[in-house]
């Protein structure tokens, strides 16, 4: 993606009010990402410890971030990932919950949806697919993967 800059980022969020998008601590390696390597940016919040943000590029090119919360201590699971939709996860999944924006926010409404705790969506869909027989691409299933991803993590940007 695209690199962030603490403006641009702190003006995509939809459901956030100001104050939370004012509260919230950028990455600790913020300065330092891999842009290339990244389909959207997500992490928790390294001071407020529910609170965790992802910023998803549209297909159009926008930006929504998103506010979420973490579910705190509840049992950790080794789900499936609804964005990387890995099977074989090395991390933890959690499910996160997002406040809707606009009149559905203000009316209680949720989104919830089951992503890798600590957002590594975007290297697990690097990871070289598990299916192998002769004759496949394994870089172009690779290419696959990743834009499976964008596409969920866009499709559930929209909702929210
Ligand atoms: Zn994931």
């Amino acid at each position: 993606m695209l690199p962030l800059t603490d403006k641009s980022l702190r003006a995509s969020f939809i459901n956030a009010s100001r104050k939370e998008v004012s509260d919230l601590a950028l990455p600790a390696d913020f300065d330092t990402l891999d842009w290339d390597r990244l389909d959207f940016l997500g992490w928790r919040d390294p001071k407020l410890a529910r609170r965790a943000y992802a910023v998803v590029p549209t297909l159009e090119g926008d930006l929504i971030g998103i506010l979420f919360r973490h579910p705190g201590s509840m049992p950790r699971t080794r789900a499936q990932c609804s964005w990387c939709n890995d099977a074989s996860l090395p991390n933890d999944v959690v499910l996160y919950n997002a406040k809707r924006s606009g009149k559905a926010g203000k009316n209680g409404n949720t989104l919830g949806s089951l992503i890798c705790e600590d957002f590594q969506c975007s290297a697990n869909a690097r990871r070289p697919p598990k299916t192998w027989y002769e004759g496949f691409d394994v870089e172009e299933a690779r290419q696959v993967q990743i834009a499976d991803m964008q596409l969920r993590a866009a499709a559930f940007a929209a909702q929210v």
